[in-house]
């Protein structure tokens, strides 16, 4: 008699795991392969897209799309071309042996090929109060919680596009926005950095790193280090926005397929990993474009590849 604790398997040609635009644009691909490919969705539904404000730089939108809503149109061209979308997120991976397993909190699947989709997610700045403050004056990401800071002062901490993307937003909130960057020189592109440079409610703080976040309820002030002079000051603030890069999403597939020293995952021109039949696509695999169309053009690439997979795969049969 089958164990009442053992999950059921549910068999499949392709599982994408992952849906950003990287896991979409493959749904998409392989459906109109006619694979019927299933979509475990992970915790962030759409990707980090989803939580942008605007996008605007996606050709076809020439006033721009939410990333939201571009979202939903990514997935609803996907399904209804054939592909099954499942709220749910892969919590262990086999990549040993085919058929490789993917196993979720209810259920476990077979996959003869899976294209690996996670993302990435906010690097932390790891300094005390940090993890404390996070939903009560901490955050990163400000579409989400952009609106509870009406009126208030607040610092943004980085100097890349996203900083003065998400500060450029901010202010539509906030009474200032602080940027702290921890050299004279920001990394954003020029479009953005003249946006903010012009923009009253926003001023920069250079050479300077946050060593700690203090409040009681909320966060109240952040301690600051000059990183040339050493000299530290406490800094009074209502909320702190960290965007200082991303780490990659591959903790369910370390020591099975090959990651670089940054544990993004290694990948041929097809998108393949170090196992056959898996590939990869978008941030989890590329730490240096990062854009949504890039990472739809990888998801793409990739479902192209594993159909050709499958197919060989029925042709030795
Ligand atoms: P990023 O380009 O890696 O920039 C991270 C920023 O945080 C850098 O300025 C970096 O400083 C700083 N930083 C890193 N670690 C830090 C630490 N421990 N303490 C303090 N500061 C730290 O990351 P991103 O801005 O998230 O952008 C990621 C990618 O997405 C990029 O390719 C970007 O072009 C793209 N993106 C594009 C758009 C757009 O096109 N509109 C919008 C958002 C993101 P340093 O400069 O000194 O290294």
């Amino acid at each position: 008699m089958a164990n009442q604790n053992e999950k059921l398997v549910e068999k499949r040609d392709l599982i994408i795991l992952g849906s950003g635009p990287a896991g979409l644009a493959a749904a998409l691909y392989a459906a109109r392969a006619d694979l019927n490919p299933l979509i475990l969705t992970g915790m962030t539904l759409h990707g980090q897209a989803s939580t942008t404000d605007i996008i605007e730089n996606y050709p076809g939108f020439p006033e721009g799309i939410s990333g939201p809503e571009l979202g939903q149109l990514f997935q609803a061209q996907a399904e209804r071309f054939g592909a099954d979308v499942e709220m749910d997120q892969a919590i262990k991976v086999d990549l040993e042996k085919t058929p490789y397993t993917v196993e979720t909190y209810g259920k476990k699947y077979e996959a003869k090929s899976l294209i690996i989709t996670t993302g990435a997610t906010s690097r932390k700045l790891n300094v005390p109060g940090e993890k404390d403050f996070v939903g009560r004056g901490v955050s990163y990401c400000g579409t989400c919680d952009g609106w509870f800071f009406k009126g208030k002062d607040i610092v943004v901490v980085g100097g890349g596009d996203s900083a003065l993307e998400e500060g450029l937003f901010l202010t539509r909130f906030a009474n200032t926005v602080t940027i702290i960057h921890r050299r004279d020189a920001l990394r954003a592109g020029a479009i953005l950095q003249n946006r903010a440079f012009s923009n009253p409610k926003i001023k920069f703080i250079w050479d300077t790193v946050v060593t700690e976040i203090i409040g009681d309820d909320a966060v109240k002030a952040v301690k600051l280090e000059n990183v040339k002079t050493g000299e530290e000051t406490i800094y009074n603030t209502n909320g702190v926005f960290i965007f200082i890069g991303h780490d990659p999403n591959t903790e369910l597939f370390k020591g099975q397929i090959e990651l670089d020293e940054s544990e993004y995952i290694l990948i041929d021109k097809h998108m393949e990993t170090s196992a056959s039949g898996v590939f990869a696509a978008g941030e989890v695999a590329d730490p240096d474009f990062r854009q949504v169309i890039t990472s739809a053009g990888m998801g793409a690439a990739a479902a192209m590849r594993a159909t050709r997979y499958l197919e060989e795969l029925e042709e030795t049969k």
